[in-house]
């Protein structure tokens, strides 16, 4: 596996497999890989020929009070588990590299940020579409994979892909979950014990309202206060957001009819985590 570490050299690497023909696949994270980065990577090597990973803590993607310092990092682990995984290049570029002296331009995707974590992350989305139009130009994919936990952030890659005609296929993969259920991230980590098992309480919400919906429940309101409820159970859970919102414009809906994702966002102790279902969608929770 190669490591590059400056975006030139990776931009020189990507001319070059684009020559020889190679197709480019390529999966963005923040590092302290599990088995959801790692489907991802299966995915990518499944539709194409060349597998390209970056790990980078996107400073502009955290807020002032955020995890930016504490993120879970552990390159050593990660680098193992790439090269089982037979990525053929990991670009892994420092902060100076990404934002050099004198940095300031930055990607505003105007209305799918507004709702869910854009409200209490309000610059979040700015840095997410900022780094990721970085990273596609200087990584040159031909098709980039994305993880449905991240429900808003699929959504506005979409559009400014759409918006910007990046020539680029944009890929969503299902959400990977641990044995009992929990959405995997790298912000588990940082649970306790007991916050470990309070945690579930998200999935429980979701799996609640999914219930709801198939036994025909249609009201936006019964199903986001039946999610708060059992919520609520759960002491050591603060819920940040529940919204039942229509999946493409992600404004929030009174009633179900199109295609329409659960969002859920809570603390778990001092840990932001997000999960969502696509109540719509039961029998396509796969690859889109
Ligand atoms: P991160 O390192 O958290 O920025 O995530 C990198 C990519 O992995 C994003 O596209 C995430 O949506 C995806 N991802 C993270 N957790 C999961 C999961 N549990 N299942 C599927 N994809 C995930």
């Amino acid at each position: 596996m190669k490591i590059i570490r400056e975006p030139r050299a990776m931009q020189r690497l990507a001319e070059e497999l684009r020559a020889q023909g190679r197709r480019i696949a390529f999966v963005p994270t923040m590092g302290c890989l599990h088995e959801g980065h790692l489907s991802l990577m299966r995915e990518g090597r499944k539709r194409a020929d060349t597998l390209v990973v970056s790990i980078f803590v996107n400073p502009s993607q955290f807020g002032p009070q955020e995890d930016l310092d504490a993120y879970p990092r552990d390159f050593e682990r990660d680098k193992r588990r790439l090269q089982e995984a037979a990525v053929d290049a990991l670009f892994y570029p420092t902060d100076k590299a990404m934002y050099p002296d004198g940095y300031q331009t930055y990607l505003t995707v105007e209305k799918v940020t507004q709702n869910l974590c854009g409200r209490s992350r309000p610059t979040h989305f700015r840095g997410v579409a900022t780094v990721v139009a970085k990273l596609f130009h200087i990584v040159k994919p031909h098709v980039a994979l994305f993880g449905k936990k991240d429900f808003q952030q699929i959504v506005v890659i979409r559009r400014m892909v759409e918006d910007l005609n990046f020539d680029i296929e944009i890929v969503g993969c299902a959400i990977v979950r641990e044995p009992d259920g929990l959405a995997m991230s790298s912000r588990n980590k940082y649970l306790n014990a007991e916050e470990r098992k309070e945690a579930l309480a998200i999935k429980k919400a979701l799996d609640r309202a999914r219930d709801l919906y198939r036994n025909g429940e249609r009201s936006a309101r019964v199903i986001v206060d039946e999610a708060h409820r059992i919520l609520e159970l759960h002491p050591l859970v603060r819920p940040d957001y529940v919204s039942l919102c229509d999946a493409r414009t992600l404004t929030d809906v009174e009633t179900i009819e199109g295609e329409t994702v659960l969002a859920i966002a809570g603390f778990v102790g001092d840990t932001r985590l997000i999960d969502n279902c696509v109540l719509t969608d039961l029998s396509r929770e796969g690859v889109e």
